[in-house]
């Protein structure tokens, strides 16, 4: 069995009018460094004829493989799962929306001919996003920075290139609330950086609503950081200080006649912050617990209906 010196991902979530662009231009360019190379699509649970299309051109090119979910997963888990299953001597990850232009593999592929295992593609600039996504995005990555251990370079998302050594690492780390970037960050190896300007969608509407972008937040930084538990500590030493410094204040106050801190106000406001403070530090144990339960569970991390059946490679 020949294997490809090259593997592209492509995660791909109801994205039929982008998948013959995307199937031509990564062609193209592949087809320009003149190695072997295949295209490893992974069906999200589309509904929208993408496994159609994709069958179609696995037929007439047994470079490109399908993998189809039994439901969606989510990005993240779909890219796991072409981890999984490319078998290149270096793999690229991509979005199946031409947002990330695959010319820039080009860039990408001469790093890691330099000796860089992983290379990761820096947005410079970006194309056709609201300014909310912007605003979050930035901020997204710079709370990250902030409050992780690990060294996630800003304003970079999954599109890269690992070498094969990276990616057999990644297989092993099966952790289920993943965040590909941190985690790719995390295993060390040579890393480097390559700025490129991120396109607009090509065609559809995103499919990362704001929803599913806090989720991916959360796992970032549950993934990463003990931070937020810590936050419950830090905020009970405060509370606790503040009633210390506040006993003798007040009592004294009082002997001295002053009528400050009577009454229900006072004692409702400190109750209810108290009250809000135990909350939100509960819900964030929860966070943490919640995930516990999800790996002790160890279920498979996606479920796959079809497999690539084109095994063989021609170049
Ligand atoms: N995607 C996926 N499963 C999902 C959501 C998205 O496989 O549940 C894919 C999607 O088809 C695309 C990539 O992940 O190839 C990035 O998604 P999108 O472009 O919608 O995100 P954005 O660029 O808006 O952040
Ligand atoms: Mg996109």
């Amino acid at each position: 069995m020949m294997t490809p010196t090259f593997s592209i991902i492509a995660p791909i979530y109801n994205e039929l009018t982008n998948i013959p662009e995307l199937y031509r231009r990564v062609k193209e360019t592949l087809d320009a460094t003149g190695e072997a190379w295949e295209l490893v699509m992974v069906d999200d649970g589309s509904s929208d004829g993408s496994v159609e299309k994709i069958r179609e051109l696995a037929q007439q090119d047994g470079r490109v493989r399908l993998v189809i979910f039994a439901r969606n997963f989510g990005h993240q888990i779909a890219v796991t799962a072409g981890l999984d299953y490319a078998r290149g001597q270096a793999v690229t990850i991509i979005d199946a929306d031409l947002q990330d232009p695959p010319e820039v593999i080009l860039d990408l592929i001469a790093k890691w001919r330099e000796g860089y295992e992983v290379v990761y593609a820096v947005r410079a600039e970006r194309e056709g996003e609201s300014w909310f996504k912007l605003f979050t995005a930035s901020l997204f990555y710079r709370m990250i920075a902030a409050i992780t251990d690990v060294k996630i370079p800003l304003d970079t998302g999954d599109f890269r290139l690992l070498d094969h050594k990276v990616v057999k690492v990644m297989q092993q780390m099966r952790e289920r609330h993943r965040f590909l970037r941190g985690m790719s960050a995390w295993v060390g190896f040579k890393q480097v950086g390559v700025p490129y300007k991120r396109a607009a969608r090509l065609s559809g509407q995103t499919k990362y609503p704001f929803r599913k972008m806090f989720k991916l937040a959360w796992n970032a930084i549950t993934g990463f950081s003990y931070v937020p538990l810590q936050m419950a500590t830090y905020l009970g030493f405060i509370s606790a200080g503040l009633s210390i410094l506040v006993i003798p204040v007040v009592a004294i106050m009082r002997l001295a006649g002053s009528q400050a801190f009577f009454g229900q106000a006072s004692t409702l406001i400190a109750v209810l912050f108290l009250g809000g403070v135990q909350l939100i530090s509960l819900g964030i144990l929860g966070e943490y617990v919640g995930r516990l339960y999800d790996e002790a569970k160890d279920r498979p991390l996606y479920i796959v209906r079809e497999e690539p059946d084109n095994e063989i490679v021609s170049k």
